[in-house]
């Protein structure tokens, strides 16, 4: 009888639990959709994703204007909490899988949070080296790593006391996006112990320095649920200003005769509205909605916008500088499952996540390596250019070890297309995944650096490697270049897309924004989001929370 009660009153809190986080998830909306129709608000934020969440909140918080943010998708749910799911929310509905003329489509999230609601919760930010290729390429001094990291700090809630104790300057607690530290398992801590064994040096998490090996810190709470921009900025919202509307799928921009952005048009459940803004409207949906949004409504390459009979409001690169990193995936299996948390017991796992806040739903720690060996460029020798990263996670009912080779800055560039101009027809992103010799040569070369880390006499009571289907290890020898070459070809997937509006000097570098964010050409329209971003980079969530920030500041002081 005892045992009955105990049962039921952790059902019930896990009931209680889960009712509430959905009741959150699903209140985010607070504006009467009835009424939006011909309103004015001071400002207009379309995206709310990683960067346009804050920018949306900042401005209603700490200027007391009426902001409205428009979001295509909707209400994140309790899969996007669960960090063991989240390859289940990747490949679900809440991704827009742009298309490319590669044989893969691109992520990019469709929900309140956006990408920071189904990405896989690393928080990186990429080295002071990085930064300051960053100022070479746009030519502006404001973008150096000590003028960005105040940003970085703003939204940050760092709960290893630990470290922020011992890295004061560089991490805070206080900030509205929680970042948390996770204890390794055992088949974690034997690729740590691996790495310094060959002599990679233990370096930080957050990029800082970007050779060596680290743990990477995670944007999830202590009770191991996720954090998106969606949770820690619009969730519980109390601001009365800032008015939150879902599903509503910004189709362009409205622009006066003095080439002043007034408003833009949307379109919720097969319904058109118009709304207009009295100050600015700001764009944050992200490096491919940004570019499609921009040349649908006459922003963008002439030639490209006229083949589509859209009238041209400014000539600009818009859709250029698309940039991204790649990755070569393989898979080890896990000899000793007793080394993770083996996701056996289904109620055991429910009662540890939601009661006890462990167990391996809430599980999530990738182990990152970078190869001094393959530094950028000879002017950058600092900054790294492959990297290994690797974490435990499900395939199927059993744990694996997943082994990400990857190229931080490949050579390739590609840029994003209109395919029409039908706001509802998806653009094309064209890129050349392996097209550069040296990028296949480099990511064969990560692969070989990697794999004595992973193939040690050390390491083989524990993992083992997958075959790949198709690729032959040469007479059982899995360094040689041919089966290195045929992993690179067949497992490579584009990821972190970047660019297409980048910031700049001029529009005749091909720049599309200004050191303040502003659309050349035109006024009272910004881009603050990832596709101002020049140079490829290994994560783009919290670099795309910092521009956020820096973005609502530098409207907040009305630069
Ligand atoms: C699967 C995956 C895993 C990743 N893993 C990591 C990781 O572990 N760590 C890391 O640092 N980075 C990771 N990233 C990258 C990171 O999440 C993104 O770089 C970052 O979120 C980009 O921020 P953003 O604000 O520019 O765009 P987003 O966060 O994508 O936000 C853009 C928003 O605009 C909305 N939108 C688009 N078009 C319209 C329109 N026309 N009208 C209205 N709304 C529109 C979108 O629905 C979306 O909500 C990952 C990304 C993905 C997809």
């Amino acid at each position: 009888m005892a045992v009955l009660n105990v049962i039921s009153i952790i059902g019930l809190s896990i009931i209680a639990i889960t009712i509430k986080r959905q009741y959150d998830h699903q209140n985010v909306e607070n504006i009467n959709k009835f009424n939006v129709n011909n309103k004015k608000f001071d400002y207009i934020v379309v995206g709310a994703g990683a960067a346009g969440a804050i920018v949306a909140y900042r401005l209603a918080d700490e200027t007391g204007s009426t902001v409205l943010l428009l979001e295509a998708g909707g209400s994140q749910n309790l899969y996007n909490d669960i960090p063991a799911l989240q390859e289940i929310v990747e490949n679900g509905v809440q991704n827009w899988k742009y298309p490319t003329n590669e044989t893969q489509h691109i992520d990019a999230g469709r929900v309140f949070g956006g990408s920071s609601a189904i990405n896989s919760m690393n928080y990186y930010r990429e080295s002071p080296e990085y930064y300051r290729l960053w100022t070479e390429i746009t030519g502006l001094s404001e973008w150096t790593f000590d003028k960005v990291l105040p940003y970085f700090l703003k939204s940050e809630n760092n709960l290893d006391h630990k470290l922020v104790a011992e890295n004061s300057g560089y991490h805070r607690t206080g900030g509205r996006v929680t970042v948390t530290s996770s204890e390794s398992n055992a088949m974690m801590k034997q690729v740590m112990i691996e790495a310094e064994m060959l002599g990679h040096k233990k370096t930080f998490g957050d990029g800082r320095e970007p050779m060596g090996a680290a743990v990477l810190q995670n944007t999830i709470d202590t009770n191991r649920s996720r954090v998106s921009t969606g949770t820690a900025f619009l969730e519980n919202n109390c601001l009365k200003n800032l008015n939150i509307l879902g599903n509503s799928l910004v189709t362009k921009i409205i622009f006066n005769n003095r080439k002043q952005a007034i408003g833009v048009e949307f379109s919720r459940y097969g319904k058109k509205y118009l709304v207009f803004a009295n100050k600015e409207v700001i764009l944050s949906v992200g490096s491919i909605g940004s570019s499609k949004l921009l040349m649908l409504s006459g922003v963008g390459p002439r030639d490209h916008l006229k083949q589509f009979g859209i009238s041209v409001i400014t000539d600009l690169n818009v859709g250029h500088y698309f940039v991204h990193s790649m990755g070569t995936n393989m898979i080890f299996d896990i000899i000793n499952q007793s080394m993770v948390m083996a996701p056996t017991n289904t109620f055991k796992n429910v009662v540890d996540y939601y009661i006890r806040h462990t167990g391996p739903l809430g599980y999530n720690q990738s182990t990152i390596i970078c190869f001094p060996e393959l530094a950028y460029s000879r002017t950058y020798p600092d900054l790294s250019n492959g990297c290994v990263m690797a974490r435990t996670g499900l395939l199927g009912n059993r744990t694996v070890l997943q082994f990400l080779a990857f190229l931080r800055r490949p050579k390739t560039i590609g840029h994003i297309e209109l395919t029409s101009g039908n706001p509802f027809t998806a653009p094309i992103v064209k890129t050349c995944k392996l097209c550069h010799k040296s990028d296949i040569d480099n990511l064969v070369n990560v692969i070989k650096l990697a794999l004595p880390i992973f193939t040690s006499d050390h390491m083989k009571q524990y993992i083992k490697i997958n075959a790949i289907a198709d690729c032959y290890p040469c007479n059982g020898n899995y360094f040689c270049d041919q089966y290195l070459r045929c992993i690179v070809q067949k497992n490579t997937k584009l990821l972190i897309p970047l660019g297409g509006c980048r910031m700049g000097v001029s529009p005749d570098n091909g720049a599309v924004v200004d050191k303040n964010f502003k659309v050349f050409g035109v006024h009272g329209l910004r881009v603050i989001d990832s596709s101002i971003i020049p140079v490829p980079c290994e994560q783009g969530n919290a670099i795309s929370m910092m521009i956020g920030e820096y973005g609502a500041h530098t409207v907040i002081e009305n630069k």
